[in-house]
């Protein structure tokens, strides 16, 4: 655990999160200014920074974001009428906390290309 990250601190149950998903290797909990009437970050229990600094060991982890996504998409109704999965990573990818997260956002038509 990083205690200087926020993400880690939501995972321990340090810091207080609507937390609507967890397993062995992710955690997911809302964000809290959400762009579209769902909007869920997924991340991994074990503080990663970025995709760029994932490694082989972690790939049952990355791979459970997805799983995870799924599920929740289901569970919060918008898996038919369809939903984003975006992991910002980097300063051009808009990443803001360096603790990898995927985001789940749907409830509403998304525009692409994204500005
Ligand atoms: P990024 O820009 O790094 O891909 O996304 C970070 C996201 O985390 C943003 O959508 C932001 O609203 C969200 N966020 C930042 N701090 C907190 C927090 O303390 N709790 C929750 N639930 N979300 C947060
Ligand atoms: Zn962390």
């Amino acid at each position: 655990m990083n205690h200087t990250c926020i993400f880690c601190k939501i995972v321990a149950g340090e810091a207080r999160a609507e937390i609507i998903y967890r397993d062995e290797f992710v955690t997911a909990f809302r964000d809290t200014q959400p762009v579209a009437p769902t909007h869920v970050l997924i991340v991994p229990n074990r503080h990663i920074e970025s995709l760029n600094q994932a490694e082989a060991a972690d790939a049952a982890a990355l791979g459970n974001l997805f799983m995870a996504a799924q599920k929740i998409a289901a569970a919060e109704n918008i898996q038919q009428g369809g939903y984003r999965l975006i992991v910002n990573t980097g300063p051009d990818g808009g990443q803001t906390v360096f603790h990898l997260h995927m985001h789940l956002v749907g409830g509403r038509r998304m525009k692409y290309p994204i500005g």
